[in-house]
């Protein structure tokens, strides 16, 4: 089947109307918004490497939008648009049914519409997709705002996915292969955070990637870590274990002045948020379990370790 088949069949939809031209021509066309400010990202997923050989299409298209919009969250961005570039060994009309369901069931949840990319033969399944958002002149939240006393939040669940894929089958294996983008806490955040990432690659590792950009340090409560029943049942360090160093869980970590914890606390949001610690002069990160000092030591996912 030829590559324009591909297209046709399973991936040219009508777009939305924010969209001046789509799949089709040589490149889309998207009209920015009045002064906004153009947010862009790009993942990609390796068969084998970024989920089990066996995992199901349908998720693997959900989760290749999803880490993207994730991104975009983090940013504070409203999503808009993907492309994606798809590296195929053969034509599995099952896989590429189930594939693109999974992609635009994601798409869909989130306004968002695929407006172009690319399509090869590969001996190894890639997928790469790249997404466009926008956010107002100068609202973006990096990585490098943190400020000395503000709050360490963190939306949902920490450990989920991580646990998920050591216990294929347990219910907590839709975390892996589902992930939800904070797509809304992150735009809610604009003006009220100081500064956000998303947890891809395990809590410490991602937080300290804040600490860094911002110059400053952090004091964790490891008995304040929002963990899934199932996880509480653990050994405590197995525990801190998943939900510190573990990967795939795509929550919003943010720090936010305790003034505007208040003013955040009288919105309504779509995933719970909890206080997990607090921003410190001394730069480095520290653990505490109730009330006391922790020496722990955590390594995030390294990608060519
Ligand atoms: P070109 O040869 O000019 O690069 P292609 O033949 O690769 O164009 O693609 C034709 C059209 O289909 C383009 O609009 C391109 O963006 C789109 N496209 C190609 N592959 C995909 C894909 N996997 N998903 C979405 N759109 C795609
Ligand atoms: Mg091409």
């Amino acid at each position: 089947m030829a590559e324009f088949s591909i297209i046709e069949r399973y991936f040219k939809r009508t777009s939305n109307a924010d969209v001046s031209l789509g799949i089709g021509d040589d490149s889309a066309i998207v009209t920015p918004p009045p002064s906004q400010q153009l947010v862009i990202c790009a993942d990609t997923l390796v068969a084998g490497r970024h989920f089990p050989l066996d995992t199901a299409p349908h998720a693997i298209g959900w989760k290749s939008v999803a880490v993207n919009l994730s991104d975009l969250a983090a940013m504070g961005a409203k999503p808009h648009s993907i492309l994606l570039a798809l590296s195929l060994p053969t034509v599995d009309h099952d896989w590429l049914a189930g594939f693109s369901q999974g992609l635009f069931d994601c798409c869909d949840q989130f306004g968002v519409s695929l407006i172009g990319g690319d399509t090869t033969q590969s001996s190894q399944l890639t997928i790469s997709v790249t997404a466009l958002g926008w956010i107002e002149q100068g609202q973006a939240i990096t990585r490098a705002g943190a400020q000395v006393g503000d709050y360490i939040c963190v939306s949902g669940q920490v450990g989920d996915a991580a646990f998920g894929l050591q216990h294929l089958g347990h219910a907590l294996q839709q975390r892996l292969d589902y992930p939800t983008p904070r797509c809304q806490l992150g735009q809610q955040l604009k003006g009220l955070a100081s500064s956000m990432i998303d947890v891809s690659d395990g809590l410490a590792q991602d937080l300290g990637h804040i600490l860094k950009a911002s110059n400053v340090g952090a004091k964790l409560q490891l008995d304040q870590l929002p963990l899934d029943p199932s996880l509480k049942q653990l050994d405590l360090q197995q525990a801190w274990h998943y939900a510190l160093a573990g990967g795939d869980d795509y929550e919003l970590c943010f720090t936010i002045s305790p003034q505007n914890f208040k003013e955040l606390s009288r919105q309504q949001l779509d995933v719970p948020i909890t206080i997990i610690g607090e921003i410190t002069q001394q730069t480095g990160l520290l653990f505490e379990y109730m009330g006391e000092t922790c020496p722990l030591h955590v390594h995030g996912y390294q990608h060519f370790a």
